[in-house]
């Protein structure tokens, strides 16, 4: 895998040193708190020196490309640079369930995952504990890590931080979560979000291209975006497909997704109440068509037609 040929070139301790010292005044992410977290303070994604975890294992229920026959790799990283209000794992995400681990213990879990068999080590969260996943990951290689590397955010990355991944990340897989900026300040409380978010993914799929996939249909590399449709319109489906097709690429992977439901904070809030009906959903793919995209997650090209011709 990529991080492999680093780590021959020794190359991979460089980023690794590179990656801890944004640390000491926090700029992980693009929120760029400040905060010295080598001193164990505590920035918006209330994670000090050490990750949590929250949990990890073999997960079957990922997109197609990532589960194979034995199954993701996943970590489950508590805390989240984000704050949306409707969150399905906001027990992880907000309230920080889990474990404080060293590098030491994070090696071990990637070893042990690849030992189950999985097809890939998938990092769920891991924005704002990139630092700590490098040094864990250089560890793990020298004990024989080969496994594909899933890096699975909320797409509110900084492009600084995911040049330091260039080479290391086989497989990005952001969110895409709002095209509108009002939006996600209002429902996860962030600043610049779809400016932030087009840059990181033009930036991950510049390093690692369209998603390539083996005989086996496991994924080896390459970009694959979610897309999480919300009531409404409000997740703005239409402007982040054509983006994905004009900017990116029209042979983008994307899991567009129809599991929206009420969680956390979203019964307060007006219009996140209910679920999406199943016109809202054929909608957002009738979007994802006419933008050129083909491309998507458990859905043929056959279920695609009579869509657009509805
Ligand atoms: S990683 Fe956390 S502390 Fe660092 S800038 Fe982002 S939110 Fe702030």
């Amino acid at each position: 895998m990529a991080y492999r040929e680093l780590y021959r070139r020794g190359k991979l301790h460089e980023r690794v040193e590179t990656a801890l010292s944004l640390l000491e005044s926090c700029s992980v992410c693009p929120r760029s708190c400040g905060v010295n977290r080598l001193a164990d303070e505590i920035g918006k994604c209330r994670t000090s020196r050490q990750a949590i975890v929250s949990s990890y294992g073999a997960h079957f229920d990922e997109e197609a490309p990532l589960v194979g026959r034995y199954g993701s790799g996943t970590i489950f990283f508590a805390n989240c640079n984000l704050g949306c209000l409707f969150c399905q794992n906001y027990a992880i995400s907000q309230l920080s369930e889990g474990q404080k681990i060293d590098k030491e213990e994070l090696a071990y879990i990637m070893l042990s995952l690849q030992e189950k068999g999985c097809h890939n080590m998938n990092l769920v969260s891991p924005t704002h504990v990139v630092p700590q996943i490098l040094e864990a990951l250089e560890m793990a290689v020298e004990s024989g890590l080969h496994i594909p590397l899933v890096y699975n955010s909320g797409g509110y990355d900084s492009v600084e931080t995911l040049k330091i991944l260039d080479g290391i990340v086989d497989i990005y897989m952001p969110d895409m979560k709002y095209d509108d900026e009002e939006t996600a300040r209002e429902l996860s409380g962030i600043e610049n979000y779809p400016e932030v978010n087009k840059a990181a993914v033009k930036e991950m799929h510049r390093q690692t291209g369209d998603l390539e996939i083996n005989n086996e249909g496991v994924a080896q590399r390459g970009l694959l975006v979610r897309h999480l449709v919300l009531p409404h319109g409000l997740a703005g489906t239409k402007g982040i497909v054509h983006f994905l097709s004009r900017e990116i690429s029209r042979n983008a992977y994307v899991n567009i997704m129809d599991q929206y439901r009420p969680c956390y904070k979203a019964l307060q809030i007006p219009g996140l109440g209910g679920r999406i009906s199943s016109a809202e959903f054929h909608k957002a793919l009738s979007f994802a068509q006419e933008a050129g995209l083909s491309r998507l997650d458990r859905i043929h090209a056959t279920e695609l037609l009579p869509i657009l011709s509805e």
